[in-house]
């Protein structure tokens, strides 16, 4: 059954990621006519780097596997106005993982991380449940995540891209951010993502977003970064790439 669900949801986007992979991304968001609305943040909020957790300033776990300190640092770089925590947050399980905690209990390790960084930070705090967030219940739906160089890239806001993790670059320091490439795609890879339907035909697609203004942030050197993360997961993750529109 699980199966099935899986295949269905996969199903609804094989034509799209067909036609990305044909020409690529940049070639891909030359068609679309409202990109630059995926480049102007609703809110900077923190959220996981979750697929259904969108909008706003993304952390994974909102930084639980930095810890509070290193956590606010980035949260402050990025502007960050609420900090929240979701329910089934593979992040958190991550973190009870490694710490040797309850794994059964990772969704409250993350409450409460989420709720100390708040008080930290001397911002809101807010827990988003399944029903607030845009993916099913026990199932990742993402075929790709964004690498964004520009710290203000939203997809959701695009109905035309696929739905992805989002990788907020931009405030992370580049071994932090390649761990959270490999959590994404560890997630996505996995048994609650897509797993055996990533094939070297299918990949799961890590695509860059550039800054066409900053070199530090650029296509080209992002690129160099998941390039090398790709390269170890034997074809089943590719590396795609497109440059924000100049802002006017
Ligand atoms: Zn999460």
């Amino acid at each position: 059954m699980r199966y099935e669900q899986a295949k269905k949801y996969w199903e609804q986007q094989s034509e799209l990621m067909k036609k990305i992979r044909a020409g690529g991304m940049a070639e891909y968001v030359k068609t679309i006519p409202n990109l630059a609305q995926g480049f102007t943040l609703a809110d900077r909020w923190l959220r996981c780097i979750d697929e259904g957790t969108a909008g706003g300033v993304h952390m994974a776990g909102s930084g639980i596997l930095l810890g509070v300190e290193a956590a606010a640092g980035a949260a402050r770089a990025a502007g960050a106005t609420t900090i929240t925590s979701h329910e089934e947050c593979g992040a958190a399980k991550l973190y009870a993982k490694e710490k040797g905690l309850d794994e059964e209990k990772s969704d409250t390790y993350g409450q409460e991380f989420a709720r100390d960084l708040a008080k930290k930070l001397g911002v809101n705090y807010c827990h988003l449940p399944l029903s607030e967030m845009a993916r099913p219940a026990g199932l990742h739906v993402a075929r790709v995540a964004y690498y964004d160089g520009t710290g203000k890239f939203d997809p959701a806001r695009v109905p035309e891209l696929p739905a992805g993790f989002v990788i907020s670059r931009r405030y992370l320091k580049p071994d932090y951010a390649r761990r959270e490439c490999e959590i994404a795609i560890s997630i996505a890879l996995g048994h609650h993502g897509f797993g055996e339907l990533f094939t070297e035909d299918t990949p799961f697609i890590l695509v860059v977003v550039g800054d066409p203004k900053e070199k530090m942030f650029s296509l080209g050197s992002l690129r160099t970064e998941v390039e090398e993360i790709a390269r170890a997961h034997g074809g089943r993750v590719a590396v795609d790439a497109f440059v924000s529109p100049v802002q006017k």
